[in-house]
């Protein structure tokens, strides 16, 4: 075998060599192996053309004319070099086939050849004793093959074990991907997916989808009085409110720094709006104390804006027309709900 024969390659002639001496009742001798493996190669194009001829013929191959060939053309070679590392290209590939059907298959056949020898010989035993020994000895490789196949359960459920810890990694790792670190729930990220999943259900099922933008009103006043981890506290608070209010398909995150947003599917402009009320109202109820001061730090409010989609539009369209309604909800004095005013041109100009 020469060294720029690949692996595969190697075997593909190895295994093309020991078909045709079969097919053309050539003697397997490693003399025999050498020359059709260097056929197979082409490595020597005069005995080539000799053996092109040979095989012409349909006669049988006789065993003068190969050693022939082998002094003629072959004599100066290191033939066992050429065997050996054929032989290792067979058995690298018999052994990546025996990995491949696993040890289950060995010790099952094991146990066979074992049940078959106690066959033999429970068939020859003569008396009570040497049948009892016989019978004793299948227990004995019969608890073997349990335990083998115990070990085998073993083995498996192991790797099956660390299979669905890795899933478990890899579930940790999609959830950080799409949740917000501090308030823990969904980020911008998953909004943006979730939002066009949604607008997509929307457009066949044609069911109304709604999207509230929520924010939090004179927050910088509010960390400026009470400072920023307080605030974050309040980002919390705010966070597991929105998760507590919504429900089924609806899904809450964090749009960015102290803004939320709601996706409402299946869910009419009406009924938006009076979810954006149950939130307005039950941020505005919690009375804010300071546990380790003891401090009252009054209220938070939230202003929101309500906006539903229209079948086709940009998805930056639908979240700019719900911005612009919580704008209106800021101008028109903050701890409020508004909800988008559709003209009939926009309404018309959507759905052609
Ligand atoms: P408006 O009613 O108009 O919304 O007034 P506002 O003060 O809430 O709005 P502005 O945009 O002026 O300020 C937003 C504030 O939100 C300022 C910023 O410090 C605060 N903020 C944003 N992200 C965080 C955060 O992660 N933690 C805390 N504590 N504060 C945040
Ligand atoms: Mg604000
Ligand atoms: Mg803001």
């Amino acid at each position: 075998m020469d060294q720029s024969d690949t692996l595969e390659q190697a075997a593909q002639f190895a295994r093309q060599a020991l078909n045709l001496m079969e097919e053309r009742a050539i003697a397997a001798t490693p003399d025999n192996f050498t020359i059709w493996y260097l056929y197979y190669a082409g490595r020597e194009p005069k005995m080539n053309q000799a053996l092109d001829a040979l095989l012409q013929g349909d006669a049988a191959i006789s065993e003068e004319r190969c050693a022939e060939i082998h002094r003629e053309f072959l004599s100066g070679q290191d033939v066992s070099a050429v065997v050996h590392e054929a032989a290792t290209v067979i058995k690298q590939e018999l052994n990546e086939i025996l990995k491949r059907l696993g040890t289950a298959g060995d010790d099952a056949a094991q146990y066979g050849r074992t049940l078959d020898t106690f066959a033999e010989q429970v068939a020859g035993a003569d008396d009570g004793e040497a049948l009892g020994t016989v019978l004793s000895d299948i227990v004995t490789a019969t608890r073997a093959m349990e335990r083998q196949n115990n070990d085998l359960e073993q083995q498996l459920a192991t790797s099956s074990s660390e299979i669905s810890s890795l899933r478990e990694d890899l579930e940790d790792v999609r959830r950080e991907a799409i949740t917000d670190a501090m308030t823990g729930i969904f980020n911008r990220r998953f909004f943006d997916i979730r939002l066009r999943e949604e607008a997509t259900a929307a457009e066949e099922n044609g069911r109304d989808l709604c999207l509230l933008m929520i924010d939090i009103d004179n927050f910088k006043n509010f960390n400026d009085t009470f400072g920023h981890l307080i605030g974050d506290l309040i980002l919390k608070l705010l966070a597991n409110m929105l998760t507590d209010t919504i429900k089924g398909r609806d899904t809450a995150s964090r749009y960015g720094g102290e803004e939320f947003a709601v996706i409402l599917p299946e869910t009419s402009l009406q009924n938006a709006f009076k979810v954006a009320e149950t939130i307005q109202n039950r941020i505005k109820e919690k009375e804010l104390k300071n546990r380790s001061t003891g401090e009252n730090m009054g209220r938070v409010t939230v202003s929101i804006g309500v906006g539903c989609y229209l079948p086709g539009e940009d998805l930056s369209d639908f979240i700019a027309r719900a911005d612009k309604a919580l704008y209106t909800a800021k101008h028109a004095g903050r701890d409020r709900v508004v909800t988008e005013r559709l003209t009939t041109d926009t309404k018309k100009a959507a759905k052609t």
